[in-house]
């Protein structure tokens, strides 16, 4: 579905990227994984041509994303959670979902019954949410696009402990109806249970690509210790 190959990433005269690889297929849960700073964030800003890759090629569903403006990547059928959540933060709940809005099997009615809190705050405005519930609405909003491939940025970070729980049962539910996602988090011990794959990254190259169960304590201490 997705091909990431060989991209390399600057900003401006920085590099950032080195080489990183990366496939989803579809209806896989595949996990981005690497200590802070090893160039997560840039190679999702690189998919959704936010930070474009100076080399290499990103392709979905056979199409060449490379060098499209962000809008046209989103209709190709990527749908964002940004890090930082980025909600609308003068348009209410209601708003903030249906301004993202396409037909398809997501709709208000569904994405308020995956986040009932959502519901209860239908017509709140977004800023005076708490950062949980900000977080579900911004899962909300790119599900509303209805897209083939959700793209998630620290899926859980910072937020209240029942909140986690709240959004990663969420996540496990998208995963039993075969959304196909690409994810990154902090929290292993939620993330590799649902992952069908894990690509890591260090220094800015992809350096280990495999299924969860193959990620042993080297690996582990190699690339994702402290
Ligand atoms: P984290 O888990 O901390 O979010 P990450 O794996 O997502 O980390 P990136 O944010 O992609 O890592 O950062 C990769 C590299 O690019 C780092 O060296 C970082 O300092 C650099 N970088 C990130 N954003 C910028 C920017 N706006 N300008 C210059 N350098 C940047």
């Amino acid at each position: 579905m997705l091909n990431v190959t060989a991209i390399e990433t600057f900003y401006g005269p920085s590099q950032a990227l080195f080489g990183v690889d990366l496939s989803v297929q579809a209806g896989e849960m595949m996990a981005l994984m690497g200590r802070n700073g090893m160039g997560k964030t840039t190679t999702i800003r690189s998919i959704f041509g936010l930070t474009p890759p100076r080399r290499g090629s990103i392709t979905f569903e056979l199409q060449e994303l490379h060098r499209l403006p962000s809008y046209r990547i989103a209709q190709a059928g990527l749908g964002l959670v940004p890090e930082g959540r980025r909600c609308f933060a003068n348009l209410s709940v209601r708003e903030n979902l249906l301004v993202t809005a396409r037909s398809g099997r997501w709709n208000l009615a569904r994405v308020e019954s995956l986040f009932p809190r959502l519901a209860e705050r239908r017509q709140q405005m977004a800023n005076t949410l708490s950062g949980g519930e900000q977080q579900m609405l911004a899962i909300g909003r790119a599900l509303m696009t209805n897209p083939s491939l959700l793209v998630l940025d620290e899926a859980t970070e910072g937020l209240a402990p029942v909140i986690r729980q709240e959004i990663w049962a969420a996540i496990r539910a998208l995963k039993a109806e075969g959304q196909s996602t690409l994810i990154v988090d902090k929290s292993l011990a939620e993330l590799l249970p649902v992952a069908d794959r894990c690509t890591i990254l260090e220094k800015g190259r992809t350096v280990w690509t495999g299924e969860p169960g193959a990620l042993d304590d080297t690996i582990r201490d190699r690339y994702l210790g402290v």
